[in-house]
């Protein structure tokens, strides 16, 4: 008990101080705007109190998306923006930050998390290369299909969530260590599980699982679009077809985005050893702290059920 009345006051004022502080401790939640659901997925493995808003889902093309005002709104109160960066979101992340005015999250700005920053580029090359479909000139910017660089990305934004939220630096770390944990024994289930898939080609649309064909061992034999970026025309795909029946692909590969008519018509032509395949390109649900491993055991699902398909 105090025994004077400044003893009594003081207390009175510390009780209130540390009431205040434990009041703004908690009421504010790191609010986070992620560009893609697989950034927001990781956003909620790695800080499951952050309220994220993803501005795209896995069934729209990241590359292509429009300035809404609901966006623009999110993005004005972020604490921190995590996008993948490389020119990905080029089209339309510069849009969203002039409108949205959020110093924090401007280019360079300390709440600015770009993926790319974190990881190495691959085809980084000029136009005109074998597959010519890279329109990203810093390098293909689609990594978030690579369970290494996932991995790498991870780190990174333990980091700068403990610097955009410093009370909970602790929390971020150790979360961190017990996702790259959990991580690396997945990584050890998915190489023995996909091991028959190495060697294997793949006729793809796009560069949008270039890093995934890397890290399994597969090689794409053909890009369905003729330049980065456009629809399949029939003359391209007539040479695709010619390049895939001396090859045998086990699959044709499109993301889910996109039209897979062009697909389905390869592999129909390829007859039974085949498969026309849509594969995920981002997480099911942008909230769930587990959706990237849903993801990689999605992928590697379906490859191996195309695989065993041409047996
Ligand atoms: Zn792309």
């Amino acid at each position: 008990m105090p025994r004077t009345v400044s003893e009594a006051r003081h207390l009175t004022r510390w009780l209130i101080t540390c009431a205040w502080l434990a009041c703004a401790g908690s009421a504010h939640a790191l609010n986070v705007f992620a560009c893609e659901p697989e950034w927001a997925s990781l956003v909620k493995a790695l800080a499951p109190q952050a309220q994220v808003v993803s501005a795209t889902h896995q069934r729209q093309d990241p590359h292509h998306i429009e300035a809404r005002p609901s966006l623009i709104a999110a993005l004005r109160r972020a604490d921190l923006a995590v996008c993948t960066g490389a020119e990905l979101e080029a089209g339309w992340l510069p849009v969203l930050q002039q409108r949205a005015g959020n110093p924090m999250v401007l280019d360079r700005a300390g709440g600015m998390f770009f993926a790319s920053d974190h990881v190495a580029l691959i085809d980084a090359r000029a136009p005109g290369g074998p597959f010519d479909g890279d329109v990203h000139a810093a390098g293909n910017p689609h990594f978030q299909v690579d369970p290494d660089r996932v991995l790498e990305v991870a780190r990174g934004l333990a980091e700068t969530l403990a610097q955009v939220d410093p009370t909970g630096a602790r929390a971020y770390h150790q979360r961190a260590q017990a996702f790259e944990r959990d991580w690396l024994a997945h990584v050890q289930r998915w190489r023995a599980q996909t091991s028959p898939l190495r060697g294997q080609r793949v006729i793809a649309q796009h560069s949008s699982f270039a890093y995934l064909w890397r890290w399994l061992g597969m090689v794409q034999s053909a890009d369905l679009e003729p330049k980065p970026g456009l629809p399949p025309t029939p003359g391209h795909l007539n040479a695709v077809l010619k390049l895939a029946q001396r090859e045998r692909p086990m699959a044709v590969v499109a993301t889910r985005y996109q039209d897979a008519r062009s697909a389905r018509w390869l592999a129909a032509q390829l007859g039974n050893e085949t498969m026309a395949i849509a594969l995920p390109t981002t997480v099911d649900d942008a909230q769930d702290p587990q959706g990237l491993v849903r993801l990689f055991d999605d992928l590697f699902k379906q490859l191996l059920n195309a695989n065993g398909g041409t047996r």
